[in-house]
């Protein structure tokens, strides 16, 4: 059993039904709940975000950012799973910070929602376009989950987008390959002003030596050659969205130099 699915198997047997308290307020746990973990009452106070406002970013509310730009974007679009408010921030917090490997399968539950979310939006845009071809199903080639720098691993013990990408590499049998390494480590970048983050991420991100053949083995074997590649970057959060271009820049580089065309997605547990 390799290492990546030892800890799901883990994580997964920590919530077998010998009642433990939910996850996030501590009460016992009573009756069915739809998510592993957490009680009914929990669960339905997860903000999801069903109907994007913005279609460009997956934000809940209106979006001066996305109608400002005129810079063409990397990515096609971004959809999270939920709104960040503050319950979600403490349930990154405990996952992401304190180091609660309990909330990985929790988490990656919650964004293979928002997987599905964008392939029924995908295959209904498909299916518009070409009505004739009733079959044909939308799914991601690959994921990349956005990298963390080895002084953050260390501390960490974990990347976190990975493990929320172990759930739906798992579940959706779409590939993971860690595609991209983090060349250094940029800070919180919320506290930075605009101009500062994109010099900042310019060079932060880089493709993985260690992987390229793999990649370039996998995309002759899986991808049919008529529709562009579809990779999709996974990350915990989207905030000011400059991580996931930045990331999806060097990912369209990469298209480049093997002489496919990709088409960048990103999905994020949540949008704030
Ligand atoms: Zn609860
Ligand atoms: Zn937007």
């Amino acid at each position: 059993m390799s290492a990546m699915f030892s800890w799901l198997t883990k994580a997964q047997s920590l919530f077998s039904p010998s009642a433990s308290p939910c996850l996030t307020c501590g009460k016992r746990i009573s009756g069915s709940s739809p998510f592993p973990g957490v009680c009914r009452i929990c669960a339905e106070s997860i903000p999801w975000i069903r109907s994007p406002r913005c279609l460009k970013c997956g934000r809940h509310v209106g979006c001066p950012d996305c109608t400002r730009s005129t810079e063409p974007s990397p990515i096609i679009c971004n959809r999270s799973a939920v709104a960040y408010n503050s319950d979600m921030r403490e349930w990154l917090g405990q996952y992401k910070y304190r180091g609660n490997e309990r909330y990985a399968l929790l988490l990656g539950l919650m964004l293979d929602r928002a997987y599905l979310t964008l392939k029924k939006e995908k295959q209904s845009t498909l299916l518009s376009r070409e009505p004739s071809i009733i079959h044909r199903s939308w799914s991601a080639d690959l994921l990349v989950p956005v990298p963390v720098s080895d002084s953050r691993l260390m501390e960490r013990g974990f990347n976190q987008a990975e493990r929320l990408a172990d759930v739906l590499s798992r579940r959706r049998k779409v590939q993971q390959l860690p595609l991209l390494i983090r060349t250094h480590h940029t800070g919180k970048q919320s506290f930075k002003s605009r101009a500062e983050r994109l010099a900042d991420m310019k060079h932060a991100f880089a493709e993985n030596p260690a992987v390229t053949t793999q990649f370039a083995d996998l995309m002759k074997r899986e991808v049919p050659l008529n529709r562009p590649v579809r990779i999709i970057i996974v990350d915990d959060i989207y905030t000011t969205g400059s991580t996931i271009r930045a990331c999806a820049e060097i990912i369209q580089q990469i298209g480049l130099d093997y002489g496919y065309t990709i088409e960048v997605y990103s999905l994020t547990w949540a949008r704030s």
